[in-house]
C-alpha cells in the first residue's frame, strides 16, 4: 500500500495589549515545555527519531548496488508472506507495510538531498535509482497474487477504516494495469519507467535553464530598487546581477524601472528550458495517453481523476468556467486601474512593476515596508505560538540533530505532554536547491508489525531571501503566507492519531483536497488576531502599526480576480491537455494554451513565452490533470476559513472539533465526509469569491 505512498509523495490588539497578548503565549508555550520536561508522564520522551544522513554516510559509490539488494530482498520475503496460510488483515497487511517502509527510509535522503543539496554526484545516482524503482512499483502494482490477497481480505473486511484501506490498495492495482494480459502490463510498466525518467528530465532542464542566466547591470539601471534588493545583487566590481532564481528575479520585475532589461529577464524567465522541454511535453502526452488506454480509460485525465474527490472531467471544466466567468468582469477593472495608472496599454514584464508602483502610490502599500516586521525566527516562533493557541501544538527546538546544512533547524512536537513528530525547516533561498516552497515526508505515525507506534517526520523547504552578516533573513508578507501555507500541510501529517500508514497524515489524501489544509492555515495570516502575534520589527521591536494590519488585509484582495484568471488559465490548460481525444503535438499543446488564454488572461502573451515547459508541477510533479485541485481545495479551506472568521478562530470548541474531525484523521475517511462532519453541510464554490473579494 505504500504504492499509494509513492503517489503522493503554510488584529490587533492596540498598543501595550498587543505585547501582553505576544509574552502570554509565549509564556504558555514555555509552560507547556517545562510539563513536557519535568512531569514524567511521557510514554514516548525516549523515542528516537533516526538522524538525517549525509551525503558521505549515503556512500553514494554502492548506494545502486545496494539499493538493487534491498529491493530484492523485499521480493522474496513478499514471496514468502504471500505463502502463508490464513491470512488476515493484521497477519497481512502490516507486514506487507513494513516491507516497503524501509526503502522508502533509504530512499528518501538522498530524493530529499537532490532537491536542497543537489550536485552532479547525487543527480547522478538519483537517477540510476529511478530504473530501479519504477521496475519494482510496477511489479508490486501488478503482482495478481498480492492483488488476489487484497480482494479476499476485502470480501471479509467491516472495519469501515480497513475497507476504505482495501479498496485504494485494489484502485492502485487497476490503475497498475492488473487484470491485462502479460502483454498489456509489460507495456503498461516500460511507459511508467519512461514517464518516471520523463519527468525527472523536465526538472534537470528547468533547475539548469534557471542557474545558466544571469543579468549583469549598472548603477542606473538598478534606481528605485529598495537597498536591501540592490545590496543582495551586487558583484564584486560595484555592478549588480540579476538571476532567474525567484527572490533574484522578482526584486527586478518588480521595482526594476529599465523597460528593456524587464523584458529581457521576463523573456528568459519565461522560455526557460523550451528548446528541450517542448519535445519532453509531446512525449510525456503520448505515454500517459498510450496509458490510459491498455487500461481502459478514453484519455489520461480519466485516470488521474480516478482517486480524486471531483468525479469527472466535465465537472472539474464546469466549475473553472464558473470561476472564470465570475472573476472576468472583475479582472477587466483591475486592468484598467492599471493601464490608466500607468498610461500605457501594458505588456506582461509591466504588470509587476506597475502593481507595485500602484499598490506604493494609490494605496501606500509597498511589500518591503513589511519585512523588518517579519524576521524569519520571529515569525516561526510566531507560526509554533498560533499553532499552540489553536491546537495545543508544543514545539521544542531539538539543537543535537544531524542536518544538511547549518541553517536548517529541527523541532519535536508535543501535544497533551505527548511527543508526536519531529519537523526540519531549511527556509532560506540557495543556489543547490530546488526552486520555490514545498513540505515533504519522510517518515509517517504507524503501527508496525511489532506493534510499535512509529512517528512521523515531516520538512519544510524554501527559498527565502538569506541571512547576510549584519542583516537577518526577513520575509515579505507573501512569504510569510508561504511558510503558513507548508506548515499547513505538515499539520496534516503530524496530527495522525490512528494506525494505519496508508492512512498515515498525507498519505492517501486524493490529490484536489491536499491543499484543503494548506490552504486553510494561510488563510489566518491575514487575521489581525494572528499578525498580532508575531510582526515586531526586528530592530526597534515596535510592533506592526495598526494602519499597517489594515493595508495588509486590504492587500490580501487586491486584484485577487487577476490573479485566480491566471490559476483558472493554467487548471484548464492542464485539464484539456490531458482529456483529448488524442495525444497533442507541442503546436496543439501551444495552440490550445492561446485558446484558453484568449478567454481568460488579461494580457495578450508574446509568442516567445513557453511558459508550459517550466510548468514542472503538471509535467514533473504529481499535478498532471490535477492542477485544478488548488483551487477546488481552496473551496474547502475558504468554507471553513470563513466559519472560523465567524465563530472566532480562537474558539475552543471550533479548534478541537477541526482537529478531532479533521486532523487527527489522516485520509481514513473520504474528505467529503471529513468536510461535512466539520462544516455540517456540503461545500459552496462562491466561499472561494467571497474569500478572495471577488463579486
Ligand atoms: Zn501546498
Amino acid at each position: 500500500m505504500n504504492m499509494k505512498k509513492q503517489r503522493s509523495n503554510m488584529e490587533y490588539i492596540r498598543e501595550e495589549r498587543k505585547w501582553k497578548v505576544l509574552n502570554e503565549t509565549f509564556e504558555t508555550q514555555m509552560d507547556a515545555w517545562l510539563t513536557v520536561k519535568e512531569s514524567g508522564k511521557i510514554c514516548n520522551e525516549d523515542y528516537e527519531f533516526p538522524d538525517f544522513p549525509s551525503q558521505e554516510e549515503l556512500e553514494l559509490n554502492t548506494y545502486v548496488d545496494r539499493l538493487k539488494d534491498m529491493l530484492s530482498d523485499i521480493n522474496s520475503n513478499l514471496k514468502e508472506l504471500l505463502k502463508k496460510e490464513n491470512k488476515t488483515y493484521d497477519s497481512f497487511v502490516y507486514a506487507y507495510d513494513s516491507l516497503t517502509e524501509n526503502l522508502s527510509e533509504f530512499f528518501y535522503p538522498l530524493a530529499h538531498l537532490k532537491s536542497v543539496k543537489d550536485n552532479k554526484e547525487i543527480r547522478e545516482v538519483y537517477t540510476n535509482c529511478l530504473p530501479h524503482l519504477s521496475e519494482f512499483y510496477s511489479n508490486l502494482g501488478q503482482n495478481e497474487e498480492l492483488c488476489e490477497v487484497f480482494k479476499e481480505l476485502r470480501e471479509k473486511e467491516e472495519d469501515p477504516v480497513r475497507i476504505k484501506v482495501l479498496d485504494e490498495a485494489l484502485l492502485g492495482f487497476k490503475l497498475s494495469g492488473i487484470g491485462q494480459d502479460e502483454y498489456t502490463k509489460n507495456k503498461i510498466k516500460q511507459i511508467s519507467a519512461k514517464l518516471s525518467d520523463l519527468s525527472n528530465q523536465f526538472s534537470n532542464n528547468v533547475l539548469e535553464a534557471t542557474n545558466s542566466y544571469k543579468k549583469v547591470v549598472e548603477e542606473k539601471d538598478v534606481e528605485g530598487i529598495p537597498e536591501d534588493l540592490k545590496e543582495r545583487a551586487k558583484t564584486e566590481d560595484g555592478k549588480y546581477e540579476f538571476t532567474l532564481h525567484y527572490p533574484s528575479y522578482s526584486a527586478y520585475m518588480d521595482y526594476g524601472q529599465n523597460r528593456d532589461i524587464r523584458e529581457e529577464l521576463y523573456k528568459e524567465y519565461c522560455s526557460k528550458a523550451s528548446d528541450t522541454n517542448e519535445k519532453i511535453i509531446e512525449e510525456i502526452l503520448e505515454l500517459k495517453h498510450e496509458k490510459a488506454l491498455l487500461l481502459g480509460y478514453e484519455n489520461y485525465a480519466q485516470v488521474s481523476l480516478e482517486p480524486k474527490m471531483v468525479d469527472s472531467v466535465d465537472s472539474v471544466i464546469d466549475f473553472l468556467t464558473n470561476l472564470g466567468n465570475k472573476s472576468k468582469p472583475m479582472g477587466d477593472l483591475e486592468l484598467k486601474e492599471i493601464n490608466e495608472f500607468s498610461g500605457m496599454e501594458i505588456k506582461p514584464y509591466d504588470s509587476a512593476y506597475y502593481t507595485t508602483k500602484l499598490l506604493k502610490e494609490n494605496y501606500q502599500f509597498d511589500e518591503e515596508e513589511f519585512k523588518p516586521y517579519f524576521e524569519l525566527e520571529s515569525t516561526v516562533n510566531g507560526l509554533f505560538s498560533v499553532l499552540y493557541k489553536m491546537f495545543g501544538l508544543v514545539f521544542k527546538k531539538v539543537e543535537e540533530a544531524k542536518v544538511w546544512d547549518p541553517r536548517v533547524s529541527v523541532y519535536d512536537v508535543y501535544r497533551n505532554d505527548m511527543k508526536m513528530s519531529r519537523i526540519y525547516l531549511d527556509l532560506e533561498n540557495r543556489s543547490d536547491k530546488r526552486a520555490g516552497a514545498w513540505m515533504n515526508n519522510w517518515e509517517s505515525r504507524h503501527v508496525n508489525e511489532r506493534n510499535e507506534v512509529k512517528l512521523p517526520i515531516a520538512f519544510i523547504v524554501a527559498n527565502f531571501t538569506p541571512a547576510m552578516a549584519k542583516k537577518p533573513s526577513l520575509l515579505t508578507p507573501r512569504e510569510v503566507v508561504t511558510l503558513f501555507h507548508e506548515m499547513g500541510h505538515v499539520l496534516q501529517h503530524i496530527c495522525y492519531e490512528g494506525n494505519e500508514l496508508s492512512c498515515s497524515g498525507i498519505n492517501g489524501i486524493e490529490w484536489d483536497a491536499v491543499e484543503w489544509s494548506s490552504q486553510f492555515l494561510e488563510s489566518f495570516v491575514y487575521d489581525k488576531k494572528v499578525l498580532s502575534m508575531f510582526a515586531k520589527h526586528y530592530e526597534t521591536g515596535e510592533l506592526l502599526p495598526d494602519e499597517m494590519v489594515d493595508k495588509m488585509v486590504e492587500n490580501k484582495n487586491f486584484h485577487s480576480a487577476w490573479g485566480l484568471l491566471g490559476q483558472t488559465t493554467y487548471s484548464m490548460f492542464d485539464m484539456k491537455i490531458h482529456s483529448n481525444a488524442e495525444p497533442m503535438n507541442a503546436e496543439q499543446v501551444q495552440q490550445t494554451l492561446n485558446e484558453i488564454r484568449s478567454e481568460y488572461s488579461l494580457l495578450e502573451t508574446p509568442e516567445y513565452n513557453k511558459f508550459q515547459c517550466g510548468f514542472s508541477h503538471i509535467f514533473a510533479g504529481g499535478y498532471s490533470a490535477g492542477y485544478y485541485s488548488y483551487k477546488w481545495a481552496e473551496v474547502l479551506s475558504s468554507d471553513c476559513h470563513l466559519k472560523f472568521v465567524k465563530e472566532g478562530i480562537f474558539n475552543d470548541e471550533l479548534c478541537e472539533s477541526y482537529y478531532n474531525n479533521f486532523l487527527s484523521k489522516g485520509s481514513e475517511e473520504p474528505s467529503m465526509e471529513m468536510f461535512k462532519k466539520f462544516m455540517g453541510r456540503e461545500p459552496n464554490e462562491d466561499s472561494l469569491l467571497e474569500y478572495l473579494g471577488i463579486k
